[in-house]
């Protein structure tokens, strides 16, 4: 509704009711224009997160005219952008996040890469950016992780980190809708993103908000990042790994993960609690996961390690700080943890609110059972050691 009425508005000034109908990135009309010389592949053990880019990235370009250009596999290089265009001038920068993981057969796999096409055309909607076929895109991006297969590090717990990112390209300062855009694909070889399992530690942020009511929280844009990262540089000066985004003392989200907290309740049973989608959380593919898995112990499947007289009931609500600090008080509260694509599970170790710290419990491995069972699933589902519900889609099909 809010976002129609957006796009009606910008109808009114010269962008997307110009656009043409019929939108697709097609597939059939790629090019694959291979590198001459390729770069070395760094050890596994060097890697660090996002420096190294592979040889080849995708391109595809749209004007209001055209449409969609055919879209293009060719050597990884800089873009030309136009100084006035709409991404740098008024932060037009939808991107996402995702994986491709090498199966037992040595086939490349991605995990429920439709969520991310969906949340990509979301959040390209909401900047009113021009739409795009998800199922094309989902090709491109499959036949570029085929070609850059030599790319996945074939050590436990490495991937192929995978980056669609589309950006406004008109290049007027007219503060418009862009009706014209460059929608790329790059990628890079990641291995663990904490490279010791050991638990992360917040900082509960109260003066610095990430997200609103009514704000652009829900949908990965890149206007989201930037003010996030002077507050991080506090965080860390005080000691602590990411911010705890607060809204007063409702928690939001840890760094860019989502948050899980695993209470007792007064049955024995335990409640797996996270933030409901109220527009202010990032709809994680993770977060998303870690709910269906554990509606599923026991019923449909017992999490690794987990034992099946464990019940446990997922619920999406409202969590405070001082909730929190009263429950770890009582012994009620058992795991805390932060879930997305980079780390899949982590676990919380201290949050630090108000100059003191709430210490959480801490497990040998630093992972507590709930947290385990999940990492240890995702990974199996992802790397297709382990079928469920057809989350991992091998890029050859
Ligand atoms: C990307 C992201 C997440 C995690 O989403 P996944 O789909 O699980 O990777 C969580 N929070 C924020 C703010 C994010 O940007």
């Amino acid at each position: 509704m809010a976002i129609s009425q957006v796009q009606n508005g910008v109808a009114n000034g010269d962008a997307v009711a110009a656009a043409p109908a019929e939108l697709d990135t097609q597939a059939s009309k790629l090019t694959i224009n291979l590198a001459t010389q390729l770069k070395d592949v760094p050890p596994a053990a060097e890697l660090k997160f996002g420096q190294v880019l592979t040889d080849h990235m995708m391109v595809a370009h749209y004007d209001p005219i055209h449409g969609w250009s055919a879209p293009e596999i060719k050597p990884y290089a800089p873009l030309s952008i136009d100084p006035a265009s709409s991404c740098l001038q008024y932060a037009t920068n939808v991107f996402e996040g995702m994986k491709a993981y090498l199966g037992p057969d040595g086939t490349p796999r991605l995990f429920r890469p439709d969520k991310n096409m969906q949340r990509m055309e979301m959040s390209a909607g909401r900047v009113a950016l021009p739409p795009f076929d998800t199922n094309e895109l989902l090709k491109l991006i499959k036949k570029l992780v085929m070609v850059e297969k030599r790319w996945i590090p074939t050590v436990k717990g490495h991937s192929l980190y995978i980056r669609p990112t589309i950006i406004g390209t008109r290049s007027s300062l007219g503060v418009a809708a862009s009706d014209s855009a460059t929608l790329y694909v790059i990628m890079c070889p990641t291995g663990p993103y904490f490279r010791s399992p050991r638990p992360v530690n917040l900082l509960a942020v109260q003066e610095h908000v990430r997200a609103w009511p009514g704000g652009t929280g829900g949908y990965k844009l890149a206007l989201n990042y930037a003010p996030t990262f002077k507050p991080q540089q506090y965080a860390a000066k005080l000691g602590y790994d990411q911010c705890l985004w607060l809204l007063g003392d409702k928690i939001t989200e840890a760094g860019a993960m989502n948050f899980f907290a695993v209470v007792r309740r007064d049955d024995g049973d335990l409640d797996v609690l996270t933030p409901p989608l109220d527009g202010t959380i990032l709809p994680g593919i993770t977060r998303d996961s870690t709910l269906a898995l554990c509606a599923a112990h026991p019923s449909r499947t017992t999490l690794p390690g987990l034992d099946p007289s464990i019940r446990l009931h997922t619920s999406e609500r409202e969590l405070t700080v001082p909730q929190l600090a009263a429950w770890a008080d009582e012994g009620r509260l058992l795991e805390v943890f932060s879930v997305g694509t980079a780390v899949v599970v982590v676990a919380v170790g201290r949050i630090g609110f108000d100059g003191k710290d709430i210490t959480l419990p801490s497990y040998e491995g630093s992972l507590g059972p709930v947290g385990r069972g999940l990492y240890d699933r995702l990974t199996e589902i992802q790397e297709g050691r382990t079928e469920w519900d057809n989350w991992s889609v091998p890029c050859d099909s």
